[in-house]
């Protein structure tokens, strides 16, 4: 055991360069020059080269580590994300009823001393077929709208509404990396063959086909699905969850879309299919639109046309990439002196974009466990602790969307609503909410990514049923509750004419310089 001097991470996309900005900037903030970080990338083994949906928790990652949020736009083609509009999750379309539901990012508003919404809203109170997310938030009559969460003038990574972003993730790798070096990380070119291990287990070094041996005190592992390091070398397994999340595959295209008039929705679309669902994202000059399915349930030729039915004439010309997964995550992604962040790590499908949210989070337990004296030992079952956590709450709410649906039209949707597919922790937590609303009691905010009004957005946009009889008690407070309502729809109608339009709100910060105005 020896004082931690040299970090080297092996992989440069999305996980590696964003945890090589965050440690440069937050260790070397703290003593500067004391910790060298370095990072080796291959030229030869390209990054899974998706992922364009992102979480809120974006926004405090890139102020911390210092990139402008206009320049941050520019060069990503990034616009905004104010949540996900599910399509054909509970019924199959065609169906009677509603065919959409919104996850908005903003908390349901409460102003001090009013009722808590929900309650009043399963009683009927916010008016019959308000969905929950509009009777309770402005954000979902924002976005419908299509305007933007924030205006011009506001400070960087602060809005009106909540907000994370859709972003080309190849031009923010790039842009990661030249920030990072600009932070005085060390890059590498080169392909890492093999890593070499003591007698304890410890890696002492990386050996690389171009560069000789690069040595470290700690190796982070952003290998991505490779897990070179955690996998490959430490033996670390995968625990799979097939059994409850059934996509493994994801079918991938970019579909240009320069057009002025194009619409630019400040949310993903996530359509249900029959062995799956398509994320559709609207970035400045084109759409990133995938479908993720099952194996088990439908072949790939399938699969393809049913994206290209989805997609339309604009994909007759592109090909679409595959892309295999299995869903999962390493329990020890912590592993004596090798950690892992990423996909190295473990995977679970974008459905509500939690892959960089977890890079963010690991990066951050790694800046802030870091042990100067090196004792590894004492701080990497926190570590494990911590993620599998993470992990294994994430599992139950992707299931969550899946578990309620009253689609019969497949068999992915018939096996995905059988019990035995549904983790026990959740069956629990649903018994439990047929008999009174969830409660913020009913999570550990401080290990979850999903606050409480998230399960509550897609519980009931999914049109979950609580017992009527639980919520007779609070009647009394109907006639508060139906004011505060009413209070917010005048709210949310005149955020929806104070924010500017989404595109005219990007074309004004991606100016160069950004404009002061935003044009009509
Ligand atoms: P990669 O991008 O694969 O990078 C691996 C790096 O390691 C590359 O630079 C490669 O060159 C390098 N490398 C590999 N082997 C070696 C070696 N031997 N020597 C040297 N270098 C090596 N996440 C979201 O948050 N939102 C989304 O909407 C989203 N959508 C997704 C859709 C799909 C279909 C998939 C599969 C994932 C999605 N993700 C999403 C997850 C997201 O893409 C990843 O979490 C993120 O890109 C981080 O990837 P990574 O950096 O771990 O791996």
């Amino acid at each position: 055991m020896h004082p931690v001097r040299r970090i080297l991470i092996v992989g440069g996309g999305t996980a590696g360069w964003l945890a090589a900005c965050y440690l440069a900037k937050t260790l070397n903030s703290r003593a500067p020059g004391a910790i060298a970080i370095s990072l080796v990338e291959s030229s030869e083994i390209p990054g899974v080269g998706v992922g364009e949906g992102t979480f809120p928790s974006i926004r405090g990652t890139l102020s911390a580590i210092g990139i402008d949020e206009a320049r941050f736009l520019r060069t990503c083609g990034a616009t905004f994300k104010q949540g996900i509009r599910f399509v054909d999750w509970v019924r199959a379309p065609g169906g009677d009823g509603i065919d959409h539901y919104f996850h908005p990012f903003n908390t349901p508003s409460q102003r001090p001393g009013a009722p808590d919404p929900l309650p009043y809203w399963l009683l009927g109170d916010a008016g019959a077929g308000v969905p929950f997310a509009e009777a309770a938030t402005m954000q979902k009559r924002v976005a419908d709208a299509g305007r933007a969460p924030k205006r011009i003038g506001d400070p960087d990574y602060q809005g009106r509404m909540n907000y994370a972003y859709h972003f080309d993730a190849g031009r923010f790798a790039a842009l990661l990396a030249e920030h990072g070096q600009s932070l005085g990380v060390q890059r590498t070119i080169a392909t890492v063959v093999r890593a070499e291990r003591d007698e304890a287990g410890d890696i002492v070094g990386v050996e690389t086909r171009e560069a000789g041996t690069l040595v470290a005190d700690l190796y982070i592992d952003c290998t991505g699905f490779r897990a070179a390091l955690i996998g490959e070398a430490m033996g670390e397994p995968l625990r799979s969850v097939r059994d409850t999340l059934f996509v493994d595959r994801a079918l991938a295209m970019q579909v240009p879309d320069d057009r002025a008039d194009a619409p630019l929705p400040a949310y993903t679309i996530s359509t249900a299919h029959e062995a799956g669902w398509t994320w559709d994202i609207a970035l400045q000059t084109r759409r990133g639109v995938g479908y993720v399915y099952s194996s088990r349930h439908s072949d790939d030729a399938r699969a393809e046309a049913v994206l290209r039915r989805y997609i339309g004439p604009r994909a007759d010309a592109l090909t679409p990439r595959l892309l295999a997964f299995d869903a999962g995550w390493r329990p020890m992604q912590w592993k004596r002196n090798c950690v892992a962040i990423g996909l190295a790590a473990g995977f679970l499908e974008p459905l509500e974009s939690t892959g960089i949210g977890l890079i963010e989070i690991a990066t951050y337990l790694v800046a802030h466990l870091l042990p100067p004296d090196g004792d590894f030992a004492r701080i990497a079952p926190r570590f494990n602790e911590a993620m599998n956590a993470r992990y294994a709450r994430i599992v139950d709410f992707l299931k969550l969307h899946y578990c309620l649906t009253r689609r019969t039209d497949s068999a992915f949707w018939r096996d995905n609503a059988d019990p035995a597919s549904i983790p026990a922790s959740l069956r629990d937590l649903l018994a439990l909410w047929r008999h009174r609303p969830p409660h913020r009691l009913d999570f550990v905010t401080d290990l979850e990514m999903f606050l409480p009004a998230s399960w509550q957005f897609v519980l009931y946009g999914m049109e979950f049923a609580t017992d009527p009889a639980a919520l007779r008690p609070m009647h009394a407070q109907s006639a508060r509750a139906r004011e505060e309502f009413r209070m917010l729809r005048a709210v949310a109608a005149r955020a929806v004419d104070d924010l500017p339009p989404h595109r005219a709100l990007l074309d004004a910060l991606c100016a160069d310089p950004p404009r002061a105005r935003v044009q009509a």
